[in-house]
């Protein structure tokens, strides 16, 4: 049986109500969002599913982030906290801001970062917190918020794999001041690549918005380029799709909720394997589902599985990603602007110490997560095949253990 991808059509959720909003925009002949109705339609509509003032369409995930952090305007060499398991596109808008990325050790079983190891991240330089709510799963932000405020430190929340997901009954991008999620290929809904910015403060609001824009405000009187800014727009015929996919978030939020449960149902007595832990009153949404798996049972870990899962033609992936954002060249080897190392130069040497020690959680999650493929498309037959499989793979390699 193959499995939907969300690489390709059986795994995505378009239409022919992406196709008439698409042909709509290509027949207005505006295909810039500076002219056209889509953008702000979309820019509504998400406001209003949220429940936030302000949102601001841009290129992609990593665009959002940028202008988030623009948004807060950090000063070289502030600091800004963040997780080491994430996407780059998250981490290096950071630096090309000028600002330093702390990183914070995560809780193994989540892969999140939490209001204690934030708080053994501060420092009186730190400028901003990013809160990523890895898979899907929320963070504890209602906690990390209340401790950034307390401090007068913004709080970012990456919402990337999180669309509609929800802390003690409220939904994430609604308690950072500004907040991104990401439209690219992989993620809830997609329009290939995309933004979003999302928050209810309207300074930082305004500043996401410039900032897209090359510093310039549009529809404002005595216009100018007030600062140092980019051009990170979305397209109309991205926003087309965009609203489209919207319409169908909350229908494919809860088929991915829906076939995760029966999914952690079908897995509950595997030996060696811990199905995702949702808190009561939280709202995993699924981006993918995760398995921890215990070395000390299924001997070879993750990868052992995961090779045993390939031979019947399903991909996973043990580690997520190979290894945190801080063993990567970029970061390690403070490969940035010509030959400065700028902003790392800035940093306090503490704020630079990524020693494995300082990390416990961290490697822990790499090493005993695995990632399996998912998407809104998966029915129960699916799910049946993927839990058969596991069930299967990790007889096989335990050797018949109970
Ligand atoms: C995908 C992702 C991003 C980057 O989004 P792009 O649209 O790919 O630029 C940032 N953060 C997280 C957590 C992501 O999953």
């Amino acid at each position: 049986m193959d499995l939907p991808s969300d690489r390709d059509a059986s795994g995505r959720s378009f239409g022919p109500e992406e196709l008439a909003r698409v042909a709509a925009v290509l027949a207005s002949g505006s295909l810039t969002a500076t002219a056209g109705a889509q953008t702000p339609e979309l820019e509504a509509d998400f406001a209003a599913l949220l429940g936030v003032r302000h949102v601001v369409a841009c290129s992609s995930g990593t665009a959002a982030v940028h202008a988030a952090i623009a948004a807060v305007d950090p000063d070289p060499g502030d600091e800004i906290i963040t997780t080491s398991i994430t996407d780059m596109g998250a981490i290096a808008p950071i630096l090309y801001q000028g600002a330093i990325p702390v990183f914070a050790d995560v809780e193994p079983t989540t892969g999140n970062v939490t209001a204690a190891t934030v708080e053994a991240a501060l420092s009186d330089r730190t400028k901003a917190i990013i809160v990523t709510h890895l898979f899907g799963l929320p963070a504890e932000v209602d906690a990390i918020t209340a401790l950034a405020d307390a401090r007068g430190i913004a709080v970012i929340e990456d919402c990337a794999q999180a669309y509609l997901a929800e802390r003690g009954g409220r939904k994430v991008g609604t308690f950072g001041a500004v907040n991104a999620f990401s439209l690219q290929q992989g993620k809830h809904i997609t329009t290939g690549e995309g933004g979003l910015v999302a928050g209810d403060d309207d300074h930082f609001a305004r500043r996401a918005r410039l900032f897209v824009n090359k510093g310039w405000p549009y529809g404002e009187s005595g216009p100018d380029h007030e600062f140092l800014a980019i051009n990170s727009r979305i397209s109309e015929l991205q926003a087309a799709v965009a609203n489209a996919q919207l319409e169908k978030l909350a229908a494919g939020v809860a088929q991915r909720i829906a076939m995760a449960d029966r999914l952690t149902e079908q897995l509950a007595d595997v030996p060696g394997i811990e199905t995702p832990p949702v808190p009561a009153g939280d709202r995993h949404v699924y981006w993918k589902y995760c398995l921890r798996v215990d070395p000390e049972v299924i001997p070879g870990g993750p990868p052992a599985i995961a090779d045993e899962l390939k031979l019947g033609g399903i991909a996973s992936a043990p580690r997520y990603i190979q290894k945190p954002a801080f063993r990567c060249a970029v970061i390690r080897d403070q490969v940035t602007f010509g030959s400065s190392h700028w902003p790392f130069d800035l940093a306090r040497p503490e704020a630079l110490d990524y020693d494995e020690s300082r990390f416990p959680g961290t490697f822990d999650m790499l090493d005993r997560v695995l990632v399996l493929p998912f998407n809104e498309r998966y029915e129960e037959q699916h799910v049946d095949h993927l839990a058969k499989a596991i069930r299967a793979s990790v007889e096989s390699v335990a050797g018949g253990r109970p």
